[in-house]
């Protein structure tokens, strides 16, 4: 019996596996047509200067409205699209679609100085990727000095070497670069020397318990102050609270971004939120 038990056991686990196996291929499958049926969308969230409380920038971050599933977040379909190998096509269209906004708002006289980017490991380390990169800026019309792109510590601590490179090659055209989520990977010291970064930003895991965490909080000034050593500038990520506004401005942190200036918000949520936020 107890044999029989576990037969149906195992039955019943690989039925659920199966099933959900076959709804990721689904997913996947209205993954490769979201791009080519708009289905994409960008969200927009503030970068403010924490020394006068300025825009500093915006970063775009991607979502999917999918038909059946409304608002699909980009954590369950950025690994996704990795796997399925369309990654690129996803974060060129959001690198374009990025492009076209700044632009379209620079000309409304929307003064929106600069515009992050995510960049997937895979895009990261394509050979061409300066000349790419480029080339789709150009076509928008945007200023390379008007994009940043974030790109993770795992990204470029899978090939080092490379990544400098990478790196040269996109600051030589005036794109700013920024290390996205930092101090949840495993860069070394020496690798914040070698890379040529202009932008350092602080993982919301380092924000959230400050200033009550004495850990969190001497992590937190001690990363600030080897950043601006190094001449970066640093952003923190998932500012939330006005107590973590002011410990993160008192230590000198350049640039706050979180739920306590704006959630991200679809660009004419954001273009609104602008008005009110800097009244002219
Ligand atoms: P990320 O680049 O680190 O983006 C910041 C994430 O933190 C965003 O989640 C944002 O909504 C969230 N966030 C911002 N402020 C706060 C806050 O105060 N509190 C909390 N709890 N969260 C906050 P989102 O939009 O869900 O994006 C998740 C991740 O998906 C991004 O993390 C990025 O790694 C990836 N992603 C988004 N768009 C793209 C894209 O176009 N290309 C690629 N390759 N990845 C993208
Ligand atoms: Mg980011
Ligand atoms: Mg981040
Ligand atoms: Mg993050």
């Amino acid at each position: 019996a107890a044999k029989a038990a576990g037969r149906n056991t195992f039955r019943f686990y690989d039925e659920a596996m199966n099933r959900r196996a076959s709804q990721r291929l689904a997913l996947e499958t209205d993954l490769r047509r979201a791009v080519v049926r708009g289905q994409l969308e960008l969200f927009y969230q503030p970068q403010i200067r924490s020394a006068d409380g300025r825009l500093a920038g915006v970063e775009a971050l991607l979502r999917w409205r999918h038909p059946e599933r409304g608002l699909v977040s980009p954590i369950e379909f950025i690994p996704l699209a990795e796997e399925a190998g369309i990654i690129t096509e996803l974060g060129e269209w959001a690198l374009a679609e990025a492009a076209r906004q700044i632009v379209a708002w620079r000309r409304q006289g929307v003064a929106v100085p600069r515009m992050a980017v995510n960049l997937s490991p895979r895009q990261f380390h394509a050979a061409d990727l300066a000349d790419r990169v480029e080339r789709i800026l150009a076509a928008a019309g945007a200023a390379n000095e008007w994009i940043e792109l974030e790109i993770t510590e795992s990204a470029a601590m899978a090939h080092p070497e490379g990544a400098v490179q990478v790196l040269r090659r996109l600051r030589a055209r005036g794109i700013h670069v920024a290390m996205d989520d930092f101090g949840t990977g495993h860069s070394s010291l020496a690798m914040l020397r070698t890379l040529p970064l202009n932008v350092l930003k602080l993982d919301r895991s380092f924000v959230q318990h400050l200033p009550e965490s004495e850990t969190d909080a001497a992590v937190a000034s001690a990363v600030v102050t080897l950043a601006r050593r190094l001449g970066l500038s640093v952003v923190a990520e998932g500012v939330e609270t006005e107590a973590q506004k002011h410990f993160l401005a008192d230590i000198g942190c350049d640039l706050l971004q979180g739920f306590l200036f704006a959630r991200p918000l679809p660009a004419g949520e954001f273009e609104a939120w602008l008005a009110r936020a800097y009244p002219s």
